[in-house]
C-alpha cells in the first residue's frame, strides 16, 4: 500500500499534531482506484475467515467499505449517525464518543441487516482512539454476529486505538500506520518497528 502512503505524504494536510486532513482523495473527493486497491488488500487479508458482511460507518467509511465488499462479493452495511426517518424498524444502537468533536453520538444499524449467522469485517477510514470501531463491533455483537476483524485505512498509532481493539480481542489490519504528526510532518511507523512490535 505504498500508493496510499505516497498520497498521504503528497496530498495530506497535517492540521495539527492530532489531525490529518485527507479530503482530496479519501474524505471529500475520493480516489476510486486507490479505494479499490485498498478494498482488495482488506479482502485478501480477511478472505479465509469467510466474511459474510462488511460493516462500516457513514460517511467516510462507506467508500473503503463498499470496495472491500465488492472484492469479497458480500453486502456492505453502514451504521448511521442520525436515526433514519423510517423509525418503524428495530434498530441496534450504541453510543460512540468522538475525541475530535468532543461529543457523544448515537449510531445505529437496522437489525434486519445483521444476524447471528453473519461473520463481519469492520472497515473504517481512520483509527484514532478506537471508539468508532468499538461501537461497530458492539452493534455487530448485539446482533449475535461474529467480528472477524477490523480493517483501517489510516491508523494514528500514537492515539492508542489499536491497543483498545486488540485488548478487546479483535484483529486489526491497517494500511498506513502513522507514528507522529508533530512539526506538521507525517512520520510513518517503520517496518522494523512493526516487526519488533510483533515479537
Ligand atoms: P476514533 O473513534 O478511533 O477515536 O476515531 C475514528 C473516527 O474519527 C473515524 O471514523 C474518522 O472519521 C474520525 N477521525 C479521527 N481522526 C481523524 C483524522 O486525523 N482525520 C480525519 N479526517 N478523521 C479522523
Amino acid at each position: 500500500v505504498d500508493l496510499l502512503k505516497e498520497m498521504i505524504v503528497r496530498k495530506g494536510k497535517v492540521l495539527n499534531s492530532n489531525v490529518l486532513k485527507v479530503d482530496s482523495f479519501i474524505n471529500h473527493q475520493m480516489d476510486p482506484v486507490l479505494m479499490y486497491e485498498m478494498g482488495k488488500v482488506f479482502a485478501d487479508h480477511f478472505r479465509k475467515q469467510n466474511i459474510t458482511k462488511v460493516v462500516t460507518i457513514e460517511s467516510s467509511g462507506i467508500a473503503p467499505g463498499i470496495m472491500t465488499a465488492l472484492a469479497l462479493k458480500v453486502p456492505c452495511v453502514f451504521a448511521r449517525k442520525k436515526k433514519p426517518l423510517t423509525l418503524n424498524e428495530e434498530l441496534l444502537t450504541t453510543t460512540v464518543y468522538s475525541f475530535t468533536k468532543k461529543e457523544e453520538n448515537e449510531i445505529s444499524i437496522s437489525q434486519k441487516f445483521i444476524d447471528e449467522q453473519d461473520c463481519v469485517l469492520i472497515i473504517d477510514d481512520f483509527l484514532a482512539h478506537g471508539e468508532a470501531a468499538l461501537g461497530l463491533a458492539k452493534l455487530t455483537e448485539q446482533a449475535g454476529a461474529t467480528v472477524a476483524g477490523i480493517g483501517i485505512v489510516i491508523e494514528k498509532a500514537f492515539q492508542g486505538g489499536r491497543k483498545k481493539l486488540v485488548d478487546a480481542g479483535y484483529e486489526v489490519k491497517s494500511l498506513a500506520r502513522i507514528k507522529s504528526l508533530s512539526n506538521s510532518t507525517v512520520e510513518f511507523v517503520e517496518e522494523l518497528e512493526l516487526e519488533e512490535a510483533a515479537i
